[in-house]
């Protein structure tokens, strides 16, 4: 499971408070999943916690690329072949992929999917792969190429061998959908934490704002800052235990679909932002951007914010975010 840079802190005043915290932790998406609501009772708060893991199966079950019998699977195997007709809410969360393609002129890119995985971070590789193999690398990725059918339904890979995959959205889209269904059953707040992918509403029940910490990557003892989240998700990308350095460039996990190169540069992106769906695809676009495109670009989006560790751990955050206790 990859390392997150989040602590969620929750605390928790009981005394004078009818309403408690519950919490429940598990695997779901392949990762780690907080669910915290808050309730009256321990019966309604593991009864809520309950219907959020089901929602979140659901969309596992839609989403998922290893399970062959998925819908996302179907797609994959149709590839270069012909459309397949897809659920409505498919349908529609690629649609809003590609519009973030669009957006980032294809740092974020669902086929991605197809990359041949030429660069290992394990410690593994000793030399860059070689300029041609790099470029061989992305023939089938592309945005371009996912033929969208509104009026029939279907989704079209025009390439043989292409495959979309929702590693790099997924989990946002889950907290947003728990979170939504929550609210319409009646809980007044929670936090669904997928490994630092978070969506929050409401307050703690002492009426204070949940917190969340930013921590230093390279020693999560250490928090940078404490930020309070109002009905908002926050949402962090990167994995600074997995990268790789040649001629003195640290190049990360994350690889540019444009290029097939690793990006470069940046520790951990965390984005916050109203739906944890969108500040999931734009952690990654912005790790690919780059420190300065990449503040570039969330600077320009109206209630868009974000927090970059660079390479050099240091914190630099867009234009409206003031942080509080940096050191
Ligand atoms: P994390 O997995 O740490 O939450 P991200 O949200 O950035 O980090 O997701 C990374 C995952 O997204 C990768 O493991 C891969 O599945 C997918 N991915 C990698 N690069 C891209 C990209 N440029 N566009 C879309 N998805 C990507
Ligand atoms: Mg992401």
């Amino acid at each position: 499971m990859k390392t997150k840079l989040f602590i969620l802190s929750v605390f928790i005043s009981a005394f004078g408070f009818s309403q408690e915290v519950y919490t429940k932790t598990l695997k779901l998406m392949g990762s780690r999943f907080d669910i915290s609501v808050v309730a009256s009772d321990s019966i309604d708060g593991h009864k809520y916690i309950t219907s959020a893991i089901d929602e979140i199966t659901r969309i596992e079950n839609l989403i998922s690329s290893w399970d062959s019998k998925s819908q996302t699977s179907l797609i994959n195997n149709s590839a270069g072949i012909t459309p397949v007709k897809v659920d409505l809410e498919l349908f529609q969360l690629i649609e809003r992929a590609l519009k973030i393609s669009k957006l980032t002129d294809g740092a974020f890119d669902i086929s991605y999917a197809s990359m041949d995985k030429i660069w290992k971070f394990d410690g593994s590789m000793t030399t860059m792969p070689s300029e041609e193999a790099i470029k061989k690398s992305v023939e089938k990725v592309g945005y371009e190429n996912i033929i969208l059918d509104a009026a029939n339904q279907t989704v079209f890979l025009k390439l043989k061998g292409m495959k979309i995959g929702f590693g790099a959205i997924g989990k946002g889209y889950a907290a947003d959908k728990a979170k939504a269904l929550l609210i319409n059953q009646g809980v007044s707040a929670g936090i669904i934490n997928a490994s630092g992918d978070l969506n929050t509403w409401g307050t703690q029940p002492n009426g204070k704002d949940w917190m969340v910490a930013i921590v230093n990557p390279l020693n999560k003892e250490k928090v940078f800052s404490w930020m309070p989240v109002k009905n908002s998700a926050v949402v962090t990308s990167g994995n600074y235990e997995k990268y790789i350095r040649f001629n003195n460039i640290l190049y990360t996990h994350i690889i540019d679909p444009r290029t097939g190169y690793p990006a470069t540069g940046i520790l951990s992106v965390t984005i916050f932002t109203q739906n944890a769906e969108l500040a999931d695809a734009l952690a990654t676009s912005v790790f690919v951007m780059g420190e300065e495109a990449g503040l570039d670009f969330i600077n320009q989006l109206k209630g868009v914010e974000c927090i970059i560790v660079n390479k050099d751990n240091k914190i630099v955050s867009s234009s409206q975010i003031e942080l509080q206790n940096k050191e």
